[in-house]
């Protein structure tokens, strides 16, 4: 594919210097892209965070690192491996299907938890009663780009699903956890106006978490991979968010603070395999 960085005549000299197959990405396209993603409006502060999955190259998440960028890791490994090439543990929030069996080492860096389902929340206070955590919840709300890449809906295993809401505060209370951010999850290429659902979603349950301060607005942002895709606008989306973090800080006085999670948003436009 022609791109911005990638044209027959440069392909050729890398293939000269190199060989074949190669991974070749732009650092000057990944940093545009963290640009517009750090510009997302959010009146109360934001925190972007890399959802590493999207390529996980330890060069890549360094670069990233030194732009300012933080991190989200979808399992206790890739928060470790991360680790290991350099990323700052309290830099990285790690939200996985599988209760990390490595927590206790992530915790000991600095690693935030977000605790994905009841169980979850279960094991965390039992191993770290008193400490914040942040709770991924299901809202109902989802889509994506195909039924695999939809984590949001009744159909996705992803989170506290919304009835459950009461007996996590209860379990909570158990361990004296403060849950101090919502999470919520719905999808890889969401359609735009889901931001929206969720963000209301997630704002309407506020009254029952009177410690939380931030909304994790999880999933990714579209991108154009196919030349009629028309990809996300963040300043319409995050404009419209704002709008409603605007309104609920008049309502209750509560300032929260913002957490989004691109991940193919930073990287699908910058790497080319050759
Ligand atoms: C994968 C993932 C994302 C990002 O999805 P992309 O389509 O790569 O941008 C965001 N949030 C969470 C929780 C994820 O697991």
């Amino acid at each position: 594919m022609q791109t911005a960085f990638m044209n027959p005549k440069i392909a050729e000299q890398l293939r000269e210097r190199y060989g074949t197959p190669l991974y070749v990405y732009s650092q000057e396209e990944i940093v545009k892209n963290v640009q517009e993603v750090m510009n997302f409006p959010s009146p109360f502060g934001l925190t972007p965070r890399y959802a590493m999955k999207a390529c996980s190259t330890a060069a890549i998440l360094l670069l990233l690192q030194e732009r300012g960028m933080w991190f989200d890791a979808s399992s206790g490994f890739e928060a470790e491996r991360a680790i290991m090439v350099g990323i700052e543990g309290c830099r990285m929030s790690v939200a996985s299907q599988q209760f990390p069996n490595n927590i206790k080492y992530l915790v000991e860096q600095g690693v935030h938890f977000t605790a994905c389902s009841l169980n979850q929340l279960k094991q965390y206070g039992n191993l770290f009663p008193g400490a914040n955590v942040a709770l991924r919840i299901n809202f109902g709300i989802g889509s994506g780009l195909h039924a695999k890449t939809n984590v949001g809906g009744p159909a996705a295993s992803f989170g506290v699903w919304i009835d459950a809401i009461d007996t996590a505060i209860e379990i909570a209370e158990l361990y004296q956890l403060r849950i101090t951010k919502l999470h919520s999850h719905i999808g890889s290429g969401a359609e735009s106006e889901l931001w929206l659902a969720a963000s209301r979603a997630a704002l309407s349950v506020l009254d029952k978490f009177p410690d939380v301060n931030t909304l994790n607005l999880g999933g990714g942002f579209k991108v154009k991979r196919h030349s009629n895709d028309i990809p996300d606008d963040l300043q319409k989306i995050g404009g419209d968010i704002s709008q409603l973090l605007l309104e609920f800080h008049e309502k209750s006085g509560r300032k929260i603070k913002l957490e989004i999670e691109p991940g193919a948003y930073i990287i699908a436009s910058a790497g080319n395999l050759l």
